[in-house]
């Protein structure tokens, strides 16, 4: 194993989706996306539209996002979103399969930066364009843009759960990771989400805010409880502050820690159950998807989204800096139908990717690695092919069979990326940020 995980910090990165987007790099050629559909199963796909618009650059932020976008641009980019859409749909449409999404999300960005009626102009282009029905489907948004206006037509077209991007109930808190809102204002947000009514509230929480104390992470967490939101995540600041306690990069990593096992303590208290490191959930909550992330499709369309065929994933370019999202968002909505029928950057996965990932995408969820999907897809023992990977975790007491301990999942952020393969970590470690 290439990381020395005894000496790791918990913090090393989010492993959300595996390989991450700095391992992907421009194609050329650059492979038509029919062709790279072409031997696809079509039959559980996940549909991502992605709104690269937010209120305010908040200060944690490390997404594809601009803020304040004027009403032009916003209109363009749903227009550009529309050719691609039917470039894509076109690209899916094959004379044995039809698309099926049995899973979407809207996600940012904030999704509800947009207008009520432009919102009913992307749900018609995810309906009527692409056929998303009946699925079960997520859509962020933020305590200034959960207006009722819009709420009531992400209720009218089909949604399912909300997830509102809170991050702290105090207000000094806020302003400390530069995303200014008042209480008020948040709990105006919570209670129209309740009063339009969603499946499923999920509310997101962030540890590690500069001047953040055990007692206002408890406030926070308490009066997120209050709520009753059917899931909860808990997201470490991944940018050290300069100042008080987390001058130091270990005394911030073990702060994190500290604030991590209060938080998860908490909500088991409370009734939650651990899905990941990141997300609880109520045991009734009802979002449930037949959609299995570790083997089935995904089907991006915006500039900040992926897709995943099983041996190829790509997107647009990446970038977080404020001028260059500007200019990518820019290149994107003066592209012509023509210029999405084909991946521009991307990567190629290679079979040891794929058991990685499987791997990867199964270890971090609380419920473990199933031994059997696993020797259905590649025809063997995961305890064979991750023999010293395994055992590197169980000496550090992170593992118990296949499944992560309590320990284990605190240290998910560690567990992941020792997992990369060399191609992967290598591409990332010569990836130029812009
Ligand atoms: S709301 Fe989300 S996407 Fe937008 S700036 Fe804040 S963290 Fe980034």
């Amino acid at each position: 194993m290439a990381v020395n995980v005894s000496s790791a910090s918990p913090y090393q990165g989010y492993v959300y989706a595996y390989p991450h987007k700095t391992a992907y790099r421009p194609l050329d050629p650059r492979p038509p996306l029919r062709e790279a559909w072409a031997r696809e199963r079509l039959d559980s796909l996940f549909l991502y539209l992605h709104i690269p618009f937010c209120e305010m650059r908040c200060g944690f932020c490390n997404l594809f996002a601009r803020a304040g976008a004027p009403g032009e641009l916003v209109a363009a980019y749903l227009d550009a979103l529309r050719r691609e859409a039917h470039a894509v749909r076109e690209a899916l449409s094959r004379p044995d399969a039809e698309p099926v999404f049995t899973a979407a999300a809207i996600g940012g960005g904030t999704p509800t930066y947009l207008s009520p009626d432009e919102l009913n102009t992307l749900f018609d282009l995810a309906e009527g364009v692409m056929g998303l029905r009946n699925a079960p489907l997520s859509v962020e948004t933020s305590p200034a843009t959960a207006t009722p206006d819009r709420l009531a037509v992400l209720a009218e077209r089909g949604t399912t759960r909300i997830s509102i991007g809170v991050q702290s109930f105090v207000d000094a808190e806020a302003r400390a990771a530069v995303r200014p809102q008042r209480r008020a204002q948040v709990e105006a947000a919570l209670g129209a989400i309740r009063d339009t009514g969603f499946a499923v509230l999920n509310i997101d929480l962030i540890y590690g805010i500069d001047g953040q104390t055990a007692a206002t992470w408890r406030y926070s967490l308490d009066a997120a409880l209050a709520w009753r939101p059917e899931e909860i995540y808990l997201y470490p600041l991944y940018v050290r502050p300069l100042t008080g306690l987390a001058r130091r990069a270990r005394s911030f990593d073990d702060h994190r820690l500290a604030l991590y096992r209060q938080g998860r303590d908490r909500l088991l208290e409370a009734g939650y159950e651990q899905v990941s490191m990141r997300m609880f959930r109520l045991p009734q909550a009802a979002y449930r998807t037949v959609y299995r992330c570790q083997s089935d499709g995904m089907v991006g369309l915006g500039c900040g989204a992926r897709s995943y065929t099983e041996r190829l994933h790509y997107s647009f370019e990446y970038a977080v800096t404020a001028r260059h999202v500007r200019s990518i968002i820019d290149e994107y909505i003066r592209l012509p139908p023509a210029a999405f029928t084909a991946a521009r950057v991307g990567y190629r996965l290679d079979e040891e990717d794929l058991r990685r990932r499987h791997l990867i995408q199964s270890l971090l969820q609380a419920e473990g690695v199933d031994p059997a999907f696993y020797r259905e897809r590649f025809g063997t023992d995961v305890r064979e092919d991750f023999a010293a990977e395994l055992a590197a975790f169980e000496r550090r007491g992170w593992l118990d069979g296949l499944r992560l301990t309590p320990e284990g999942l605190a240290h998910s952020d560690a567990v992941g990326p020792a997992l990369f393969s060399e191609r992967v970590r290598g591409l990332m470690a010569g990836y130029r940020a812009r």
